[in-house]
């Protein structure tokens, strides 16, 4: 078997080209252009590489956008007045502060800052709750694109075998949320491995579906998985490369030559799943802006 190419540099153009035109139609209504408020910490380069891409989706589907940079120093206190400004900010409708924060911060603390009304990554506990009870919320932006790429390809989850390897709070967690609700989205019988999980092999060898966000370069090889399987690589890891002019290359966390002979539907890195999760950042600053999830009283 040869498997099909799920082809997130695609879908993502076309949905940005819906969400560009909802947004100019939004525009002509007499509405504000949707603002995103992105919020930086430090200079990590992985984040910086990531805004970048962000804005330029921004300016893409014609959303108004900037970024505030804070210093790695900054105290939680400082960090969270800051956050509280934008909050307060009429002209901002959605608040993105890009992860990972230093050490010193707790991520946790600081998502639960965000007014959950413009939390457009999807994070706040208040979001992450209603996605599990079914409630219109902020979906996770990595996991709502996985969804849409599943819908696009016509790729059946209801009924069937999903793994997810690994169990953020960010992807994850969620995506095992969606996959696994009976009511909405997913339907599918879901399993999370981890860190902990004795023998992911175990697990990843029923998988009619498998997603796998772990974080590991090359963790998932064909000899894991079972003849048909679809496979979502979520991972973005870079590893050396001295043939590239940036000193490394991105790799997701499987095997793509060994299983792409195997699976009957595959992701690459990059070009997978990366660019769907940008989009739905974009299409839920547009929500956040209609107040589409949380209409004002
Ligand atoms: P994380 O480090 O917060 O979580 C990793 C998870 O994987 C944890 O639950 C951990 O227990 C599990 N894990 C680690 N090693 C494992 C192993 N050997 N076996 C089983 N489970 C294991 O990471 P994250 O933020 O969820 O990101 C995961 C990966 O996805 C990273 O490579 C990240 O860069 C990438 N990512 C991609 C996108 C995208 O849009 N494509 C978005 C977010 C994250």
């Amino acid at each position: 078997m040869s498997a099909q190419l799920i082809d997130g540099k695609k879908v993502s153009t076309e949905i940005k080209k819906q969400i560009r035109e909802d947004v100019e139609n939004w525009v002509l209504a007499g509405n504000r252009r949707p603002f995103l408020k992105v919020l930086q910490v430090g200079n990590d380069p992985a984040s910086t590489a990531y805004i970048r891409a962000k804005t330029r989706s921004c300016s893409e589907v014609g959303i108004d956008t900037d970024t505030a940079h804070l210093p790695d120093t900054v105290s939680a206190r400082e960090l969270k007045s800051v956050i509280r400004s934008f909050n307060n900010d009429d002209s901002i409708d959605g608040i993105l502060v890009q992860l990972p924060l230093p050490s010193h911060l707790s991520s946790h603390d600081v998502i639960e800052s965000i007014d959950h009304r413009k939390d457009v990554d999807g994070f706040h506990p208040m979001n992450v709750g209603r996605l599990s009870v079914d409630q219109p919320t902020f979906k996770s932006c990595t996991p709502a694109g996985i969804f849409e790429l599943f819908k696009y390809y016509s790729i059946p989850t209801k009924g069937k075998h999903a793994v997810v390897v690994g169990a953020s709070n960010i992807v994850g967690t969620p995506m095992a949320v969606m996959l696994s609700r009976e009511n909405s989205s997913g339907k599918a019988t879901t399993t999370i491995c981890h860190k902990f999980t004795r023998d992911i092999t175990i697990h990843t060898i029923t998988a009619d579906i498998l997603v796998v966000a772990a974080g590991q370069p090359n963790l998932i090889k064909a000899e894991m998985v079972k003849e048909g399987v679809v496979i979502i690589d979520v991972g973005i890891n870079r590893i050396a490369d001295e043939t590239s002019e940036k000193g490394y290359k991105l790799v997701g966390d499987c095997d793509f030559d060994s299983l792409k002979k195997k699976a009957s539907w595959i992701t690459p890195v990059p070009g997978g799943v990366g660019p769907m999760t940008v989009a739905m950042l974009m299409k839920n600053t547009l929500l956040a802006a209609k107040k589409s999830i949380y209409p004002e009283e």
